[in-house]
């Protein structure tokens, strides 16, 4: 189990331009000469790989790429540019154990960064923050870290300072060793050298080392100790403490650098492997069993059995789709069978590749801990999750939420269609909660999905990944039907047909329930016999599907057959259809039928100076905060609102904090939309739901 500690899987994220592309890259060109050559002359080995890297373009649109670092291997997982749904934040923030938050040493804290880092903050994600762009007129490293304290509410522990300022930003200063790195332009950042520190940097390094170990004294005794005697620490014991800090979130870590000018990217790999955990150094992860539901887990460990998660499904050009995943516990292995939750389908492991930054390798095994893809897996969907086929878990819900918002879509010159069709087929391989129909009626295309911001999300995609252009209709929301009382209705068939009789009586009841839609045949056998039943519930479903008030599918009703009679000498589907149609119709006319909207669940970070704006437009909104948590100078409201009332959110809430607050939003439930809205909306409907 040794390996396992040897793992490192982290994200790297930043608000738009800070340096998170470059950064990355050259982690994959100090990374990439190390495995690949092995070579004495590290310095040199890298400049060439790096300049061959760069003429062929290196390969850093991988949904996860491995390197390897001092005998460490480091998985680095494309983090989503919007984070804005909970799920996919969800995913995302199970997959990685802990994160790079690149800053812009200009622009310090901006509000992507601040939304990232506090969406990190609720999944408990330890971080390492590394400042960019310190080459730049106009940087200021100490600023960036009092913006952390003040806008993050967070504790840094700044272990490096800059060497010089802006233009003359020559190289970084370690205050856990006490040297001076200086970096050696002509071999593209490959090459450096550690020299003691300058006479004039003397006295700031002993202050600010000072302060780093106050940081460290508050989480270790023995660090304490020494700090007040005035005795020598050892950099283990700081580095341990460090480690041990960073993962309980105490502290953050911040280091400093500038990736365009290659300097401090190799102290950031020796961070990421030294203070980030590795899979073991954190919880057992919990899914839940498929057929009991009951809560499972897993730890970091290959003698459990297999549990992994299908992450990001991907296109590839050579070898078609990929489907990402990691392994908590257990190991795959190319020819065993394994099975698939949710579908529950089992199937045999074809190909598994290891995704390094230049190459895709084929390996026979991965284990808990490891990331990889899968080739030609068919019917698998980002958040399916694989395991043994005796030991069952689901770690996402079986079942996605259905869209509550859609809206048309067409290409924009006619040429497209075919391309427009293929990459929705592909978005919603990628996404589970998005859906996409055709209607036959009007002839339109309808796309569908979890939120305005979401579909969105996906016309931007189409346009800038699949190179699709496309005019994307109003978004509406889908609304449901329900009926308020209990009713009953009789339906009867009768006729004759080529001198036989088809005859047939239902009675349906119809009752408000809470949540989903029930079939239920509470009816004696001869009265209407059980191989009637597929068809009966077939005819009612058709009808619900499509509703009976304005066309929306009918929910939170229970449906019972409660009585039956039918011709014996010539029993038939059909006049059991017909039957039931008629019933359920009548009943569904007697039981006052109304209209249902989505609500969505809300969750708001937002500065405490906002909270009381942000609450009144809530309101305004018919919304309601149901909680509110104090952390640090912020609030986390909790509420609900109806999606309806959502539309423009974004564009709002930024205006109403000044691009301060974020929130994230999901479905909740379906809930009576209010008379006077109802008039609003569907004025057409007067009298009828009365
Ligand atoms: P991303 O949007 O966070 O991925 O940012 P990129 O890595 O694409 O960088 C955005 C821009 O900033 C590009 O023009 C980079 O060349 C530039 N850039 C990145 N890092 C640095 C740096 O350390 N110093 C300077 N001066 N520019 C940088």
């Amino acid at each position: 189990m040794e390996y396992i500690k040897k793992i490192r899987n982290i994200g790297i994220a930043a608000h738009i331009d800070a340096g998170k592309t470059t950064t990355t890259e050259r982690i994959l060109y100090y990374t990439g000469k190390i495995y690949r050559m092995g070579e004495v002359d590290e310095g040199t080995a890298t400049m060439d790989w790096m300049i061959q890297e760069k003429e062929r373009g290196i390969t850093i649109t991988a949904a996860a790429t491995t390197c390897f670092w001092k005998k460490h291997q480091i998985n680095i997982i494309d983090t989503p540019g919007h984070v804005d749904f909970t799920i996919e934040v969800e995913r995302c923030l199970k997959v990685l154990d802990g994160a790079v938050i690149v800053f812009c040493g200009v622009g310090g804290v901006e509000s992507q960064t601040e939304t990232v880092w506090h969406q990190a903050d609720r999944y408990k994600v330890p971080r390492i923050a590394f400042v960019n762009k310190l080459d730049r007129i106009g940087s200021d490293f100490e600023r960036v870290i009092e913006m952390m304290e003040e806008r993050l509410s967070l504790k840094p522990l700044p272990i490096q300072i800059p060497y010089g300022k802006e233009e003359n930003f020559q190289g970084v200063i370690d205050l856990i060793e006490e040297i001076l790195y200086i970096w050696y332009e002509e071999t593209l950042g490959a090459k450096y050298e550690k020299l003691p520190i300058p006479d004039e940097y003397q006295e700031i390094v002993k202050l600010k080392r000072e302060k780093m170990i106050e940081i460290l004294a508050e989480e270790n005794e023995e660090i304490l100790e020494k700090y007040l005697k005035g005795e020598k620490i050892d950099i283990e014991l700081i580095k341990k403490t460090i480690r041990k800090g960073t993962i309980n979130l105490k502290f953050y870590p911040v280091l400093c650098g500038s990736a365009l000018k290659n300097k401090g990217i190799q102290p950031l790999l020796d961070a990421i492997v030294d203070y980030l955990p590795s899979p073991i150094d954190l919880p057992p992860v919990v899914g839940f069993h498929p057929k009991s539901n009951q809560i499972e887990e897993r730890k970091a460990d290959i003698s459990q059995p297999l549990s992994a998660l299908i992450f990001k499904i991907q296109n590839d050009f050579n070898r078609g789709l990929l489907s990402y995943f990691r392994i908590y516990s257990g190991k795959i292995r190319t020819g065993k069978q394994i099975l698939v939750v949710p579908t529950m389908e089992k199937i045999r492991v074809n190909k598994i590749l290891l995704m390094h930054a230049n190459k895709q390798e084929e390996v026979e095994e991965l284990k808990a801990g490891e990331i990889g893809a899968l080739v030609g897996l068919k019917n698998v969907k980002t958040g399916y999750t694989l395991c043994d086929l005796h030991a069952p878990i689901a770690f996402e819900p079986l079942s996605f939420p259905e869209p509550v918002i859609f809206a048309t879509i067409e290409p924009k010159t006619k040429k497209d269609e075919k391309k427009l069709i293929e990459s929705l087929e592909l978005l919603m391989i990628e996404d589970p909660t998005f859906k996409v129909k055709y209607d036959e009626e009007t002839g339109q295309r309808i796309i569908m999905g979890m939120g305005e911001l979401h579909l969105e999300i996906i016309t931007d995609r189409l346009q800038r990944d699949y190179g699709v252009p496309c005019h994307v209709g109003k978004p509406q929301v889908s609304y449901r039907e329900t009926v308020t009382k209990e009713s009953v209705g009789i339906g009867k068939f009768f006729r004759i047909i080529d001198n036989k009789l088809y005859q047939a009586e239902i009675t349906v009841k119809i009752s408000p329930k809470e949540r989903g839609m029930n079939i239920v045949f509470n009816v004696d056998k001869d009265k209407i016999p059980e191989n009637f039943y597929p068809k009966i519930e077939e005819t009612i479903l058709g009808i619900t599907n499509s509703g009976l008030l304005i066309g929306y599918p009918v929910t939170n009703i229970l449906v019972e057959i409660i009585d039956g009679n039918y011709n014996k000498e010539n029993p038939s589907d059909f006049a059991f259809q017909m039957a039931v149609s008629n019933a359920f119709n009548e009943a569904y006319k007697n039981g006052m039928p109304t209209i249902l909207e989505p609500i969505m669940n809300i969750e708001i970070l937002t500065p405490e100076e906002y909270m009381g704006v942000i609450i009144n437009d809530l309101i305004a909104r018919r919304g309601k905060v149901l909680k509110i948590e104090v952390i640090k100078d912020y609030r986390l409201l909790l509420g609900i609102v109806p999606l309806k009332e959502t539309f423009g959110y974004a564009t709002a809430i930024r205006s109403l904090s000044s691009g301060r607050a974020t929130y994230s939003m999901h479905f909740s439930h379906y809930e009576k939309l209010p008379e006077e809205e109802i008039k609003k909306i569907f004025p057409y409907l007067g009298e009828i739901i009365k």
